[in-house]
């Protein structure tokens, strides 16, 4: 039989690290990607090395299945602007309807980069943390888009490219119950200590749910998903 493999858009936030956990479940092979575009605060680039080490020490079983993790420079957004992930901004509703949090053509960009790093490395599934039911309603996010660009990739390809999205119906909360369900309460601990959320990149304050201003959305979304999680598991 041959190693099925997968690659994983791996940012070094909460969603990411279940996703990677999800596909190390399920693929004999997982490689990891990540996207250096000038976010403003560095610490989701800071915590991936982190989170891939303590994977590999807490989870021997993943450990074996973990190969190289990439990092790819995208200057594009940063160089276009206008995001208050990018640029010096508060964090504001747009008028159009968007928090001012949205890179315009972003997941559009990192998919592409990676079917494209896929096809290098002969890997034809990529998993992703996109998620509908995300508060912002980030359009690049919605299943359509993202399975129109499997799509497009595929036949600019001239090869198949799948992208699984195991977060794209479900809340934060039900994450943590996935983390769960994954890897126990060892990588449900992991994920409170070692993953960036918080968009201000914050790494101050540590809260039951993790590190994080505890003000901005992002935060916010952690924190209210983590305390319904808790909530369910105590019932
Ligand atoms: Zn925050």
């Amino acid at each position: 039989m041959t190693k099925t493999q997968a690659l994983v858009l791996f940012s070094g936030g909460q969603d990411s690290t279940v996703c990677l956990a999800w596909a190390l479940a399920r693929f004999d092979h997982v490689e990891t990607i990540g996207f250096d575009y000038g976010q403003r605060h560095a610490a989701e680039l800071a915590a991936r090395p982190r989170l891939l080490s303590a994977i590999k020490a807490g989870f021997p079983q993943w450990a074996a299945r973990l190969g190289q993790d990439h990092l790819i420079p995208l200057s594009a957004p940063r160089a276009i602007g206008g995001s208050a992930l990018t640029d010096g901004m508060a964090i504001e509703m747009g008028r159009d309807g968007l928090p001012n949090t949205f890179v315009p053509g972003r997941n559009l960009m990192f998919l592409t980069a990676a079917a494209a790093l896929g096809y290098r490395r002969g890997i034809a599934d990529l998993v992703g943390g996109m998620c509908e039911t995300d508060f912002s309603g980030y359009p690049d996010c919605r299943n359509d888009t993202v399975q129109a660009m499997a799509s497009a990739l595929s036949l600019g390809l001239a090869r198949s490219v799948r992208i699984h999205t195991p977060l794209m119906y479900i809340d934060k909360a039900a994450t943590w119950a996935l983390a769960q369900e994954l890897g126990g309460s060892a990588l449900v601990d992991l994920i409170v200590e070692e993953s960036v959320t918080c968009y201000e990149g914050d790494r101050s304050r540590r809260h039951d749910w993790g590190y994080g201003c505890g003000v901005c959305p992002a935060c916010d979304l952690r924190a209210k998903g983590f305390q319904a999680y808790r909530t369910a598991a105590q019932s």
